[in-house]
């Protein structure tokens, strides 16, 4: 099978005290397409981005009375990292590489100076200041109060770092991307297309902590748009995984990112939904939330998160396909024939068992993941023969219980 390079990319995860169960719903999602994409033959990379400037973590800090110094703040964004990364190994969540926004201050530079430079300019535009507090909020006029302070806000001269961003150039763009769903494609464009034809993106800010190129802050928010893009390499696909809010972080990366770092592939893998059809807004839950998770079965959690149909416009619901014993039974069939292809295979107890444990297998999918990438495992199975397809599916099957149910080890390298 041809190897072929991937990239897997989300959009950096803000520092906290806890990740929450969203962190964990959209990383299980990452983990669950990376490892698919493994089992089929691809060579992937995920790396996790780790936000770690901007105004939050001041503000988790200051709500903890700690002094905000510059060790304190590097102690304290330490600690949230390692907390991170120990809930990520307790749910089986792997990736390749952890990158610090703060860490990538010569990166950052080598990348604009060698990408970018032409796209940047410097001098002077029209943006938000507070009259208060006298910070910045970039060219948008429509911010009228201080995001810090409250004061009132104007719009003022000031020489800054900016981009001239061009509405037929995005569209350009995103005319090459494959979106996934549909929806969120034409979300993208409607979006670009209520923006100006020709506007200013500053990308500066006044602020503590944060990343400086020729002499000026940059905004946090540029920061993380360029971020997935420092990790080079050649990939034949950049997929791009997103919740609900595809609009800003691809608009924005469309508007920074040279060409070759383009996403080819954008993926909104949507929002998990409550069983009235709400959306979960899991900043309004209690914040123990992920500790309450502990109690129930990592596996179960999983097959929870992974209920989601991930490149389709499809929303697979628990109850929908509890009660659609038909499809399931179109699949059960199509596996049937598969492993009662081969009749030395149909005659020994051990194909028994192994057919009994793959419909337990299918299951068990069913209550998890999508019945397309189901199809796509059909149709590696499909072409197997023989003997082989024996130790091949009995391979495929601890690999496929591994991977969904949160055993995973072994197939990475
Ligand atoms: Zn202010």
């Amino acid at each position: 099978m041809e190897l072929t390079n991937e990239l897997v990319v989300m959009a950096p995860i803000q520092v906290k005290g806890s990740l929450s169960p969203g962190n964990i719903y959209d990383l299980t999602l990452i983990d669950f397409y990376a490892k698919t994409r493994q089992m089929q033959g691809f060579k992937v990379s995920v790396p996790i981005f780790w936000n770690v400037n901007g105004l939050p973590v001041l503000n988790m800090m200051q709500k903890q009375g700690l002094p905000l110094s510059r060790e304190t703040r590097n102690e304290f964004v330490n600690k949230c990292i390692r907390d991170g990364l120990e809930i990520l190994k307790k749910h089986y969540i792997n990736f390749d590489e952890q990158i610090k926004d703060d860490e990538i201050s010569p990166m950052i530079s080598k990348f604009i100076e060698t990408y970018s430079k032409s796209i940047i300019l410097r001098g002077p535009i029209s943006i938000a200041i507070c009259e208060k507090c006298g910070s910045d909020f970039g060219t948008d006029a429509e911010i009228i109060l201080c995001k810090i302070c409250g004061g009132s806000v104007s719009m003022q001269v000031r020489d800054v770092l900016f981009q001239k961003v061009s509405r037929d150039d995005v569209s350009n763009k995103i005319g090459r991307i494959n979106i996934y769903p549909t929806g969120a494609k034409k979300e993208l464009i409607t979006f670009n297309e209520s923006m100006p034809e020709e506007y200013n993106i500053c990308l500066t800010k006044r602020r503590e902590y944060t990343i400086s190129y020729a002499g000026f802050d940059l905004d946090p928010r540029f920061i993380v748009m360029l971020t997935p893009a420092l990790v080079d390499g050649m990939y034949s696909r950049r997929v791009y995984f997103h919740g609900d809010i595809i609009k800003k972080f691809s608009y924005y990366s469309l508007c920074h990112l040279p060409d070759r770092f383009l996403p080819t592939d954008i993926v909104c893998h949507g929002v998990l939904l409550d069983k009235y059809g709400r959306k979960i807004r899991w900043q309004d839950i209690d914040e123990d939330l992920l500790n309450q998770f502990n109690n129930l079965p990592k596996n179960d959690l999983r097959a929870f998160l992974l209920k989601r149909n991930v490149s389709k416009d499809v929303l697979i619901d628990f109850e929908t396909i509890h009660g659609n014993l038909r499809e399931q039974d179109i699949l059960r069939n199509r596996m049937d024939g598969i492993l009662g292809y081969s009749d030395c295979l149909e005659s020994s107890l051990p194909f028994l068992v192994l057919r009994k444990e793959f419909f337990e297998a299918v299951d068990r999918y069913f209550y998890g993941v999508a019945y397309d990438k189901m199809l796509k495992i059909v149709d590696l199975l499909e072409n197997k023969t023989g003997e082989s397809i024996h130790n091949e599916e009995r391979k495929f099957l601890d690999q496929l219980r591994y991977l969904y149910f949160g055993e995973y080890h072994g197939i990475k390298n």
